[in-house]
């Protein structure tokens, strides 16, 4: 049963820090890395928590749940961070990285964990079962802050204060998720807490692309042209027309044949958006732009048409390419100045990014 336990927990492990490397969309972190980094930093981060535990005393309370369970478990995964930062510091070159190697640390930390119960022997294979589930994605979402303000401190400048915020909003998430496991009467709040805190850090994880240096312009020359032909609508000429299919990341796109307008369907104009503009939703942005037979422009200078009723974009791919550059950087100023998740974002170090002039 034990080894049928490790074997689950071990499967889901590895399929999660899949799906997290799935959102490193610019440059790839290497898989084999990351499964050492969760391996390695999850073992570290049991031993410091272990030795830690033994000053204090848990008791199943609420409080205790932020001010020591979160606390001791999420500082350690900071620590294991830390002394594994020599092995990975060649790979670790933009703010998502931070996310990605503490999130995997966080990841081999739950799955140790797992196998520890697991060979207690206390638990029934369906509580187990579970807990491969559910809590090493409970994990892995408390600990992103940290990634983005170590990766700061790291590679941008000192951030001890964005540090130290980072480490009190991953206890406070850790805290809230076994504080509502740990008080009976909380219970009924677990769905609200777990599926809240794995939603923000799929949006941390997309926010912060926003900031990535190896974003590629888009230009004709990243887009190769494949042997398929699409169908297209240019919105300048207002007519249908066949073209050649030109591919870069996951947009499919054609070429007008009158005006050599870039034309792309709103299926790939939103795989453009998340490419380009990660910060912005990209379904939710397209959805809005319907409403109209007529062409209307995204841009103030007109230059880039959408079509709602054929449901196309056109626009010369260099106009196009400053716009999505100019529209990402103003994307990251309203986030930024948002009320409380922009405050939160700032002060983890992500005012000392925005300050770089090419951002
Ligand atoms: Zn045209």
């Amino acid at each position: 049963m034990q080894v049928l336990v490790i074997a689950l927990a071990s499967f889901f492990g590895i399929l999660y820090l899949w799906v997290i490397r799935s959102f490193d969309i610019y440059e790839k972190e290497p898989f084999f890395r990351l499964l050492l980094t969760a391996i390695t930093g999850g073992s570290l981060a049991i031993i410091i928590s272990l030795i830690l535990y033994e000053f204090v005393t848990v008791r199943q309370t609420f409080t205790d749940a932020i001010i020591k369970v979160g606390l001791i478990e999420e500082s350690s995964k900071f620590l294991a961070l830390l002394l594994l930062y020599k092995l990975i510091r060649k790979d670790f070159d933009e703010i998502v990285d931070g996310i990605i190697y503490i999130t995997a640390i966080s990841l081999g930390f739950s799955i140790i964990e797992n196998i520890k119960y697991a060979s207690g022997a206390h638990y029934s294979i369906y509580i187990l079962t579970v807990r491969s589930v559910i809590s090493v994605l409970g994990h892995i979402s408390f600990s992103g802050y940290i990634g983005i303000a170590f990766y700061i401190h790291k590679k941008i400048r000192k951030n001890y204060a964005g540090i130290l915020l980072a480490i009190c909003l991953a206890s406070l998430a850790h805290g809230l998720y076994d504080g509502v496991l740990f008080q009976k009467e909380l219970t009924a709040y677990f769905k609200l807490v777990f599926w809240g805190l794995l939603f923000f850090q799929v949006w941390l994880l997309k926010t912060v692309l926003g900031f990535s240096d190896f974003r590629r312009t888009l230009s004709k020359s990243v887009f190769h042209e494949t042997d398929e032909k699409i169908f297209c609508y240019c919105c300048r000429c207002n007519k249908t027309f066949i073209s050649n299919e030109y591919r870069f990341w996951k947009i499919k796109a054609g070429f007008c044949d009158s005006c050599n307008n870039f034309t792309v369907d709103a299926g790939n104009l939103i795989n453009l958006i998340k490419y380009s503009r990660p910060v912005l939703n990209a379904k939710r942005y397209v959805k809005r732009l319907s409403g109209t037979m007529k062409n209307i422009a995204l841009d103030k200078a007109d230059k880039i048409l959408f079509n709602y009723n054929r449901g196309f974009m056109s626009a010369d791919i260099n106009d196009l390419s400053d716009w999505l550059n100019e529209s990402n950087k103003q994307d990251k100023i309203r986030m930024l100045n948002k009320p409380v998740v922009g405050f939160l974002l700032r002060n983890l170090g992500l005012k000392y990014i925005m300050k770089k002039p090419d951002c």
